[in-house]
């Protein structure tokens, strides 16, 4: 039996596997769930994960966020404050 190893390097990746993504603010405590359907339909499903970690921060103080991934089907949903992500797209050219 061979261990399969699963890559979630894109937005793509975590709705293929079953995983949702947070944002936790560090400074001011303040974390939400990624709206990853809505981030597909913005970004496409090849959009890598390093970069929502890159140019996420949070809105509230602008502090730096942690990204983090988990099971949707073997771990509830924890509370959190909506946060509105602002992610850019990809330079293109
Ligand atoms: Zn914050």
């Amino acid at each position: 039996m061979t261990l399969a190893t699963i890559r979630l390097d894109s937005l793509g990746h975590l709705v293929a596997h079953g995983y949702a993504a947070r944002l936790d603010c560090g400074p001011c405590g303040r974390g939400a769930d990624l709206d990853v359907e809505a981030l597909i339909a913005q970004l496409g499903g090849n959009y890598p994960l390093s970069d929502i970690r890159k140019h996420a921060s949070c809105p509230h103080c602008g502090g730096a966020v942690t990204l983090s991934m988990r099971r949707t089907s073997i771990t509830a949903k924890p509370d959190g404050h909506p946060m509105a992500i602002p992610v850019r797209r990809p330079r293109s050219g």
